[in-house]
Order: C-alpha cells, then structure tokens, then sequence
C-alpha cells in the first residue's frame, strides 16, 4: 500500500538527483541569456519560436520530475526537512523564468503575421493553439516595468492580505462547551463537526463557529476589500472588460457557455431544494433544512473494504467501461503507484499527480475501508487516465484549465457509485445516494450561491470598501436565493466569506464556478455515455487527448457537444435530478 518513486530518482543525495539538479538550473540560465540575446530582434521567427519551445519542453521535464520527487516525498512524510529544502528551492528558481517568459509574449505579440509563421512548421502547428493563446493573452501586459513594479507591489499587496486572511483563519479559536467542558478549539476542528453523528453537537458548533468569525470579521473584511480593489485596478489597467472576463479567458470559456450552464443550473434549483426539505424532514425540521444539518450523516450502514477488495471492485466495473481505463487501473495498482496507507506525517486527503515525463502517475490517498475511500481512489484513477491519454502530447501541449481538470475524475467516480448501486441493499442506496446528493448540492447550490455573492462583490467594490454588515447581508442574499425553500431562512451562513479561502486569491477570481463546470461536464460525458454506447469510448479518450491544446467549446464540440447550448447542462443535471428522486422515493 506503499508507492514507489525509484522511477523518478533513487534518492536526493544519488548522481542522478544531483546531476539533474544541477542541469535544471543551467537551464534556467541558458533560457534567460538566450531570450535576451534573441528576442531583441524579429529576425529568424521559426527558428526562434522552435528552438525557445524546444527548451521549455526540455526544462519542464526536468523541473517537474526534480519537484515532482520532492513534492511526492513530502507527501508522505511531513517531517522530510530534505524534501521541503528541495520544493522550496525548486520554486524559487523557477520563478527566474517568469522574466523570458514576458519576453517572449511581448515579442510574439509583435510578429504581425504569427500565424504564416506558424503556418511554415509542423512544430509549431503541433502547437497552434498555445502560442495563440501567448498571443492573445500578451495583449493584456503591461510595460516591463510597470510588470516588475505590480509583481514587486502584489507581495505587499494582494499576497500579504491573503497572508494575512491565512493567518487569521488558522489561528482562529473557537469557544466552545464539549461534555461540560469549556475548550477552545481550531476552527477545521470545530467545522468538522458538521459531520457529526450527534445532533447537538452538529447546532453547538455551528453557533460556536459564527460567534468566532466576530474576532475576526473586521480584519477579514479589510483583506477581502484590498484584494479585490486590487484586482479591479489591475483588470482595468490591463483592458480586460471584467473580472470575470479575465477568469473565463483563464479558464478557455467563454460568457455563452457559463450562461448556458448558469440557465440550466438555477432550472434544476427547485429540484434540489426538494431533496433539501426531504432530508430536513428526515432529521425533524420543519421549515427546511437548518445550516448546521446540511452536512448530517444520514443511515446506518457500513459498506467495508479491503484494499484488495477494493482494487478488484474498481477494476471489473472500470472493465464495464473499457479495457484501456481496467488496464491502466490493474497497472496502477500492481505497479507501486498508489500510496493507501493512512501512517503518520502522511498527509490527509488524497491527490494524484501526473508524471508526464515518464508517462507514469502516483496516486495519494487515506484509504480505511470505507465506499467512499474506494470513491476517492476512483476518483484519482481517473485523473490519472486523463494523464495518461495525454502521454503523446508534448509537454506544452498537456496543461489544461481547471475547469476541465476534473472530467475524468468525476466520470470515473460515476462508473463506481452507478455500479455500487447496482449490488446495494436498500439502506446502502439511500446512504450512496445520499452522500453523493449532499456533495452535488455543495457544488451546484452552494457555488452559485458564491458566484452570486462574488458577482455582486466585485460590482459594488468599484463604488468602495464594503463594510461587514455589508457583506453578511450579501451572503445571506446569495445563499436564501440559491438554496431557496430547501434551507431555514433563519439559520444560514452569514460568514461565508470568511471561512471559504476562495476569495482571497488575487489571481484566482470567481473561483467558483469551474467547479459546477467540472461536476456537469463530467456528467454530461456519462449522459452521452449511456445514449451512445461503446461508440463513446473511443471518443472519450480522444477527447480527453486535446484537454490541453484547444478551448473548452473546441474540445467538447469534437464529439458534437455544444457546450453552449443549456440543452447539454440539462442533461448533466438529469442525471442528478433523477438521484433526488429516487432519494425521495426512497424513504416514502
Ligand atoms: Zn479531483
């Protein structure tokens, strides 16, 4: 239940780690001095973008396998001192290259016939896509120095209010009264008795955590503030239409298809404020389902896995699928790519990372028995098959937008609960249904109501600094519009914005909706699946081939999906639509 990274290096003090080291970094200088000495003049423009290509595959191979080892090391071992050197190091160097880079942006945005240039070589053909996107974004630079003086202000600016925001939040203490004791408790600790089996408990430390937010409040209003009055001035400054516009360019969408997805989304909303009265009713509320309740575990069963039982009931109902994914996942398994073990200094949760230089992946998960620890390895698995259909790709040409990040993921978690389902008792249905319904309605209720909220943030920011009292009513605006009758008006969540880190990223705005995208993309895909049969498979790997190399409407649009019709999402949300059902149904 252990991975193993000897396919990366040995160890860091072996020649080959060293040697590597050494090289990346030789790399890095080479890079700067050959952008200065070649993109002062407009002479040679293939043999320029070719050879500067060339080396940034080159060195990205090299950085990521070095960090890669490091990162993954570090994973497992928190204590790995070595390891956190080497990341830290690694990171800090890298940021070298971000000089060259703006160089070449500039210098490509210069070329007035780029795409003749293009035209004139196969390579860069193969790579069409990424430099018209350099293209088209290097219209939004600023001068070189004004970069420089952003980049220099953005450490005291924007990043020192998340800082701050960082701080804030992880040392915030909760009061709160456990078994007669006065305790005062970090706030993860406390939110995490949302999940509790006891009902009190799950009221106690709700009230408990909003009470904590007033400590904080004001400190937090002012990060958010500064943040996003930092954000608007640079987005203006840079000639985007919008915050959002820049997000969506971000994110290789475009408004029509976040519109069409937005209509099919709030359709579906009555939909889920259903299934949010049914479980309010479940747990003996009246008037819809308080906020401290929405993540109450519900039935009593224990679906219990081995490790072993766990590969094979992935494997045979990836097999349903299609071979390719079963052989990747038997690969994966027997192969020492997974690391399952729940030990010490490990940390929590799970992630894959994909080693596109050696076409492997390793897979970190916690994994103690449960259906929904053999959900998250399915999960994983699948972002590992995303890379793995990339492996032909260049390295240029496999980075694909958050949006899409999580399709094959998500299909793949659709093939094992559809097939858990299947064999499962009654009491297991409505438990499967239930955990997936709760985590559906997070990502589509509850990220609209954040895009609602960020919305209207970013339209009065421009106007001046919000003040608390402001935002709370904002909050409560946005979640008694996207949760409507499903939730108890009187007891919703006015701090939202405190507590979600979402917000507070400078360079990540309207972190939100990609997420609604990710989940309907992926279960679109699984509608399509069901009407086109086996035909889909081929197009499905295909499809997950080009993630990195066209807009997201281009990519869809290769199996004759029209991302920008509302018809797609609706069928997306079908598919949830019809597990709210039978959920109701169920317990009738
Ligand atoms: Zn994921």
């Amino acid at each position: 239940m252990r991975w193993n990274l000897d396919a990366l290096y040995p160890y860091f003090d072996s020649s080959e780690f060293q040697g590597d080291m050494k090289r990346c970094e030789e790399e890095i200088q080479e890079i700067i001095q050959w952008a200065e000495a070649n993109f002062t003049t407009h002479d040679k423009p293939v043999e320029k973008i070719e050879v500067y290509m060339e080396r940034q595959n080159r060195f990205f191979h090299l950085y990521t396998r070095l960090l890669s080892f490091g990162e993954l090391s570090l994973s497992v071992n928190a204590k790995d001192e070595r390891a956190l050197r080497v990341v830290e190091h690694l990171e800090a160097r890298e940021t070298e290259l971000a000089k060259p880079m703006v160089m070449f942006q500039k210098w490509i945005g210069e070329l007035d016939d780029l795409e003749k240039v293009i035209a004139s070589s196969k390579r860069l053909e193969e790579h069409l896509f990424y430099l018209m996107e350099i293209k088209k974004n290097g219209k939004y630079l600023l001068s070189e120095g004004e970069e420089i003086l952003v980049a220099k202000m953005k450490n005291t600016g924007s990043n020192a209010w998340s800082k701050l925001q960082e701080l804030l939040s992880s040392t915030l203490l909760v009061d709160i009264n456990i078994d007669g004791e006065d305790k005062k408790l970090p706030l993860p600790v406390v939110r995490n008795m949302a999940y509790a089996k006891d009902a009190a408990l799950r009221k106690k430390a709700y009230e408990a955590e909003l009470k904590s937010y007033e400590k904080v409040a004001e400190s937090s209003g002012a990060s958010l503030n500064g943040i996003k009055g930092e954000v608007i001035t640079l987005s203006k400054m840079r000639g985007y239409g919008s915050v959002l516009e820049k997000t969506l360019m971000d994110s290789r969408m475009d408004q029509e298809t976040l519109d069409a997805m937005l209509t099919a989304m709030v359709e579906s909303l009555p939909t889920f404020h259903r299934y949010y009265r049914r479980k309010a009713e479940l747990l003996g509320h009246e008037n819809g389902l308080p906020f401290y309740d929405l993540f109450a575990p519900m039935g009593d069963v224990k679906m219990e896995f081995t490790y072993e039982e766990a590969k094979d009931f992935i494997v045979k109902n990836f097999r349903s699928f299609s071979d390719t994914l079963a052989n990747y996942a038997a690969h994966a398994f027997e192969k020492g790519w997974i690391d399952a073990e729940p030990r010490e200094g490990k940390r929590g949760g799970a992630f894959c990372s994909n080693l596109h230089v050696i076409k492997e992946s390793r897979i970190l998960s916690n994994f103690t028995g449960t259906f929904n620890d053999v959900s998250t390895l399915a999960h994983e698995l699948g972002h590992g098959y995303h890379g793995h259909c990339l492996n032909d790709e260049t390295y240029l040409n496999s980075d694909y937008p958050m949006p899409i990040a999580e399709t094959a993921s998500i299909f793949c978690e659709t093939i094992i609960q559809k097939a858990a389902l299947k064999g499962a008792s009654e009491e297991e249905v409505f438990a499967i249904l239930e955990s997936s319904l709760m985590g559906a309605g997070q990502v589509i209720v509850d990220i609209y109501s954040r895009f609602l909220f960020e919305r209207e943030l970013f339209k009065r920011r421009e106007e001046g600094s919000l003040s608390v009292e402001e935002l709370k009513e904002m909050m409560i605006r946005a979640q008694k519009e996207a949760y409507g009758n499903g939730l108890d008006h009187h007891v919703l969540h006015p701090y939202m914005w405190v507590c979600k880190p979402h917000y507070y990223y400078g360079e990540a705005n309207y972190y939100n909706f990609p997420y609604a995208f990710g989940l309907l993309f992926a279960k679109g895909l699984y509608a399509e699946y069901m009407k086109r049969g086996t035909k889909f498979i081929k197009e499905y790997d295909q499809l997950l081939s080009i993630t990195g190399k066209k807009s997201i409407a281009d990519v869809a649009s290769t199996m004759g999906i029209d991302i920008r019709q509302a018809d797609f999402w609706r069928s997306s949300l079908k598919i949830i639509e019809d597990d709210i059902e039978a959920f109701i149904a169920l317990k009738k």
